[in-house]
């Protein structure tokens, strides 16, 4: 009788447990974020807060400003249209997968390069952005091309989640790699001295270099690096709107005014070979 009662609790529980796990309404990826968004007329965006040109915090007004988040601003005037609202929230290289996962973004678009291997965990929008990895390295450096790091006792600068770190390791592989957890800290690290470059994409680099002129980006790229927009995988129709949006502000030339907006003053940068 005893064994029986214990039995059948058990079997209560196990019923709970299914039913919580289940959910009432449908899972993440059960989801279509199209539809929730246009119900919402709300597009919730994962962007840098700390990449000068991309994504940076204005503490004067608390907005964040960057080509990355222009982008995101026509996308979703494309996809709701006039009426339709980007909201922002802050990633950084390492936590943005995380939180398109857990559905705290909608998409990410926050200088993400599109490789195969992301490809296996999320889905991409077409390439809206053309980069390539470089160095940025102290004025008087004598360091001129990624050969030139490829030393044993040499230190390189990168951040977590950033598809450079590994990059980097290929194409110096006796350097040691020092990963900080964001850009901010990266940079703080090349001016402590820690290592003798910092190594991301040639438009986050030429950033820094405008905002601290006792550093130069060198080496040209070394690798291509297109960004896309990252969504969760299953959600094509989402995809298919941003494509779509991409292709009509290339068209219209709203695209070329936000690469001369973000990147015509950049000393060094030649922002027309960006433009579509
Ligand atoms: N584009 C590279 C990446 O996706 C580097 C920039 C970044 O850390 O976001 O990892």
């Amino acid at each position: 009788m005893k064994k029986q009662f214990r039995l059948a609790t058990l079997l209560v529980a196990l019923g709970a447990l299914m039913l919580t796990l289940s959910g009432c309404g449908k899972s993440l990826s059960q989801q279509d974020v199209l539809q929730n968004d246009r119900k919402a007329n709300t597009i919730t965006w994962g962007v840098k807060a700390d990449t000068k040109l991309f994504g940076l915090m204005d503490v004067r007004d608390n907005q964040i400003k960057g080509f990355d988040v222009d982008m995101a601003k026509h996308i979703t005037r494309h996809i709701l249209g006039k009426k339709g609202k980007a909201k922002f929230i802050q990633v950084t290289s390492q936590s943005r997968i995380p939180l398109l996962k857990n559905g705290n973004i909608d998409a990410i678009i926050a200088t993400m390069t599109i490789t195969p291997q992301r490809e296996k965990v999320v889905g991409f929008s077409n390439s809206y952005f053309d980069a390539g990895q470089s160095l940025l390295v102290p004025n008087g450096s004598k360091i001129k091309n990624v050969s030139d790091l490829n030393k044993s006792g040499t230190t390189v600068l990168g951040v977590v989640g950033a598809n450079s770190v590994q990059n980097i390791k290929k194409f110096a592989p006796k350097a040691r790699v020092l990963e900080l957890q964001d850009y901010a800290q990266a940079l703080t690290s090349l001016k402590a001295g820690q290592g003798v470059a910092l190594t991301t994409d040639n438009g986050i680099l030429y950033g820094m270099a405008v905002q601290n002129p006792g550093f130069k980006v060198v080496g040209g790229t070394f690798t291509r690096e297109p960004y896309g927009v990252a969504v969760n995988k299953g959600q094509k129709p989402f995809t298919n709107e941003v494509n779509k949006a991409i292709k009509e502000m290339e068209a219209d030339g709203e695209y070329n005014q936000l690469i001369k907006k973000w990147f015509g003053n950049v000393p060094g940068f030649n922002y027309k070979e960006l433009e579509r």
